[in-house]
């Protein structure tokens, strides 16, 4: 008897992300850079809120997009704190930011389609394309800035192209699409029967600059899926918890996907959504711009390339003068040096790593201390 499994999850290899950061937990002595996730705790009254929701026995099945009074919440905070206008039945409440994004790409693939993928990129996109028995076609950004080259993207775009996935602040760079390259891109989209998903978890962690959504280019309404989160911004990781918004006919068919995959979101934590959108997060932005000019500093003074990051927690830190390969270079810097960053190949992009910053100055300081004397022996 033989047993077989659906091709494309056999082929797809689990996160080389998550992989290298075991690797690193697993290494005595070493000091980690490697986690996407701030060093901080849910704020009191957020976690408050799920207590007290749990103490009035909110356990029931909730509606399966979630609870009017959070669709209408997000509606608000989308209108008030970033100018999109998404009605409560434009909007979804998803287990976390990647099931919006399995339940974006399951609505509007079908086998053979192309996805564009400016890389750098999270590899959770790659991944979701593949299991979806789709192309995925990388547009790299490295040499360009990490703006998109509008030359290239029309190059890359083909009659199968379905999608292109937009993240700013981006993982790993930190880095926003600047207005003009926005426009450029909205341009070659514009009349294109092509969608535009914009992964904005970042949104709220932006630290210089004046900060664009591709959400903004509501004439291309019917083509843009929104997605956030509540993991970054407020301390929210395990919680598990975010949210999808588009137009009516397509949030429609997103809300089949996600009634068959998940039905819902707890019921309790949708309480704490609320408050969490009540949530001043300035702070926390305050926090890690002050990190990042300090790692950014750091970085430069010891000689190694990397673009200062407007946003997100995260450096990607040019490496190719070392003539290895990034996963080489990533498991000697671990094995010789006791500092764990994870390679760049596991976004898309060979020559770099990426160091996160979501970590006390303590420990920062001890990490960039070590990066610094293991440089000097190569
Ligand atoms: N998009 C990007 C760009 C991310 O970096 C992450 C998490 N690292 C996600 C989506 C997934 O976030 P969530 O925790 O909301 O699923």
């Amino acid at each position: 008897m033989e047993l077989t499994l659906n091709k494309a999850v056999t082929q797809v290899e689990l996160s080389g992300i998550r992989q290298f950061t075991y690797l690193v937990r697993d290494t005595p002595g070493a000091c980690a850079l490697t986690i996407g996730e701030p060093d901080l705790n849910t704020p009191d009254s957020i976690k408050e809120a799920a207590k007290a929701a749990l103490d009035d026995n909110d356990t029931h099945y909730p509606p399966g997009n979630g609870y009017p009074y959070l669709l209408e919440a997000v509606s608000r905070y989308e209108a008030e704190q970033h100018g999109l206008h998404y009605g409560p039945s434009e909007i979804i409440m998803t287990v976390g930011a990647t099931e919006a994004l399995a339940a974006a790409l399951s609505t509007i693939m079908n086998p053979g389609d192309e996805v564009i993928i400016p890389t750098p990129a999270f590899g959770l996109y790659e991944a979701l394309v593949q299991l979806r028995e789709g192309v995925p076609v990388n547009l790299p950004t490295e040499h360009n800035h990490y703006q998109i080259a509008p030359e290239e993207l029309r190059a890359a775009i083909t009659p199968k192209t379905k999608a292109i996935i937009l993240t700013s602040p981006n993982n790993p760079t930190g880095c926003i699409y600047t207005k003009e390259n926005l426009d450029a891109i909205h341009d070659i989209l514009k009349d294109k029967p092509i969608f535009v998903l914009c992964d904005d978890v970042y949104r709220s962690l932006v630290y210089s600059g004046e900060y664009h959504s591709f959400a903004e280019y509501q004439d291309m309404r019917d083509r843009i899926i929104v997605i956030n989160s509540f993991s970054k911004p407020y301390a929210m990781t395990g919680w598990r918890l975010g949210w999808c918004m588009a137009d009516g006919p397509i949030m429609d068919r997103i809300q089949v996907y996600h009634q068959y995959a998940v039905t819902s979101i707890p019921a309790f934590v949708q309480r704490a959504c609320v408050k969490a959108l009540e949530t001043d997060v300035s702070d926390v932005v305050e926090l890690f711009r002050k990190r990042r000019d300090y790692v950014y500093r750091r970085l430069v003074d010891m000689g190694l390339e990397v673009q200062e990051p407007e946003g997100a927690f995260y450096m990607f830190i040019d490496i190719r003068k070392y003539g290895m390969d990034s996963n080489t270079f990533c498991t000697k810097m671990l094995r010789e040096g006791l500092v764990g960053v994870i390679p760049g190949i596991h976004f898309g992009t060979e020559g770099y790593m990426r160091l996160s910053y979501c970590y006390s100055d303590a420990d920062l300081k001890e990490g960039l201390d070590r990066i610094e004397k293991f440089i000097k022996t190569l």
